[in-house]
């Protein structure tokens, strides 16, 4: 929520000095016009020197100041009584010692202290200041006049306060909320600009809503299927809850996505009569009552952020402008994430084969290698070759070599599990990194990729299939039989030679039939 303004400390100090400027100045000409109508218009001199005392202590004020602006505590409270207390007195003086034909010259005066007051100390202290004003000019002119008399102008001079005050500090506070929304924007934009990864996003953005809008709701979907919303980030009642998919159709989610329009509930219990539309609960299962959704669109994906509170009204139009602004600048960071994720994602991947490139197969097996270490599993490498594949480039060419190695790294996509990793070591030779597998379950895998292979063919060639060419392989055992990645890539390797030594089309160690483990 946006936190209570207080303007000595909201405003610039140039700011308010700007805002003041009008007020001390009036101050300072109405101290010299009075000053001066008093010298050279009044004979009896007691009354001249006391409007002349008067005088010189409103155009001192106001000197004082316009140059010595900065020096003031504004924000103590003892301050900002000795100046309600210093401004009343000298209202009070004036309105006491001016005669009757000079008095609009500290009615002038007290209004412009009004405004003042108001700027310089907020509403309280404003009115702090009148009260007292009002309270002396009853307690010193009850003496000399009917309290009937001097009624009439105090009832004026409170209604004039009330307009001044109220007006003075209703501009302030709308333009000081402006402009905090307009810096909540800002921030929000640099921050999310500068975020690559999606959950720092989402992060980014749960907390500018929340920190922005009186919710206790929100959430961003990503429209998935036809029927189905993805909430990426719901957060509700003081948690976040984790992504889950939620039905689209009848929702108020569903009629931003369709019709790509903001919506604005501000009292659920009354306003809801859009055509087939539902309220759908999530997050802590309890009705929202004031709710706000407008469309996102992340790339080709259409979503909607949606703001919800259980108070009726608690959000008004600037909050759905705020919300509109925010979404746009998560969209360009979400896409911007996604595509970046897209792009790490590809770098991992060798570009013919699509399968991992050398360097990620490396740290794969690494990583797995740890991790098998930690849980007391074994792990399991293949290393496999392309029998006779120059021969075969020279004989097909070298197109239909790079169409094998595409068809070959299908097939052993196919047969591995969704755990298991396979990779190009470089070309024509292939790994496949397989946790918690044994060697003899890995030998299983491999009988039957070379078996699988055996019933491949490309693409004929002048009416003529082409043979698909067969591969020997190199099997190995973490932590059996090598203790580290290094070992088990060299021990892979040798017996891929040795298989090769055996005549090619060969697995080494050969693989025996298992009885009891379930082949992997
Ligand atoms: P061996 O049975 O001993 O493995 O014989 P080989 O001919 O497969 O062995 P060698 O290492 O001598 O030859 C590898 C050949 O693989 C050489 C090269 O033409 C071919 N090759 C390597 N990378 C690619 C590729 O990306 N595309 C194609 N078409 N051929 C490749
Ligand atoms: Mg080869
Ligand atoms: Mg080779």
């Amino acid at each position: 929520m946006l936190r209570r303004i207080s303007f000595p400390k909201d405003l610039l100090e140039h700011e308010l000095k700007n805002i003041l400027r009008p007020s001390l100045f009036g101050v300072l000409l109405l101290s010299l016009l009075l000053g001066g109508l008093a010298l050279f218009t009044l004979s009896n001199s007691e009354e001249r020197n006391r409007i002349l005392f008067i005088a010189s202590l409103g155009l001192g004020y106001s000197i004082f100041l316009l140059l010595r602006f900065r020096q003031f505590p504004y924000q103590q409270r003892t301050f900002r009584i000795l100046l309600v207390i210093f401004h009343a007195g000298l209202s009070l003086l004036a309105i006491e010692w001016v005669p009757a034909s000079l008095l609009t010259f500290p009615a002038a005066a007290i209004v412009l202290a009004i405004a003042m007051s108001s700027i310089l100390m907020g509403r309280r202290a404003a009115y702090a200041y009148v009260a007292v004003v009002l309270l002396g000019l009853v307690s010193i002119r009850t003496g000399r006049a009917t309290l009937e008399s001097i009624l009439p102008g105090m009832a004026a001079l409170s209604i004039l306060a009330v307009a001044i005050v109220e007006f003075v500090t209703g501009m302030l506070q709308i333009n000081l909320q402006r402009i905090r929304r307009l810096q909540t924007i800002n921030e929000f934009a640099r921050r999310i600009g500068s975020s690559i990864e999606q959950e720092q996003v989402l992060h980014i953005l749960g907390e500018a809503i929340r920190n922005a809008m009186p919710i206790d709701t929100c959430f961003l979907a990503i429209q998935v299927t036809e029927e189905k919303l993805y909430l990426l980030l719901t957060y509700d009642g003081g948690r976040y809850f984790p992504p889950q998919e939620v039905d689209l159709d009848g929702t108020l989610s569903g009629w931003v996505i369709r019709n790509q329009r903001p919506l604005f509930v501000a009292d659920a219990q009354k306003d809801v009569n859009l055509e087939g539309v539902r309220i759908v609960l999530t997050g802590n299962k309890r009705n929202s009552a004031c709710w706000m959704g407008v469309p996102i669109r992340i790339g080709e994906r259409k979503g909607v952020l949606a703001v919800a509170s259980y108070i009726p009204n608690a959000f008004d139009s600037t909050d759905l402008e705020l919300l509109e602004n925010l979404a746009q600048h998560a969209a360009l960071a979400l896409h911007n994430a996604a595509h970046h994720s897209e792009v790490e994602f590809k770098a991992q991947l060798d570009s013919l084969t699509g399968v991992y490139n050398h360097g990620s197969i490396v740290q794969i097996l690494e990583r797995e290698i740890e991790k098998a270490y930690a849980n007391g599993k074994p792990l399991s490498l293949i290393m496999l070759d392309v029998d006779y594949f120059k021969q075969y480039n020279d004989t097909y060419g070298h197109q239909t070599g790079d169409e094998v190695l595409v068809r070959l790294a299908q097939t052993i996509k196919r047969h591995i599990k969704s755990s298991d990793f396979v990779g190009r070591w470089g070309g024509e030779e292939f790994t496949i990194v397989l946790p918690a597998a044994s060697a003899a379950q890995a030998g299983q895998v491999a009988l039957r990729l070379q078996t699988a292979l055996q019933t491949l063919s490309l693409r004929p060639v002048h009416a003529k299939t082409l043979p698909f060419p067969t591969i020997s392989q190199g099997v190995a055992e973490f932590p059996r039989e090598a203790s580290n990645s290094e070992a088990l890539i060299q021990l892979a390797d040798r017996r891929l030679y040795l298989a090769k030594s055996r005549g090619r089309n060969q697995i080494e160690p050969e693989p025996v039939p298992l009885d009891e483990d379930e082949p992997s």
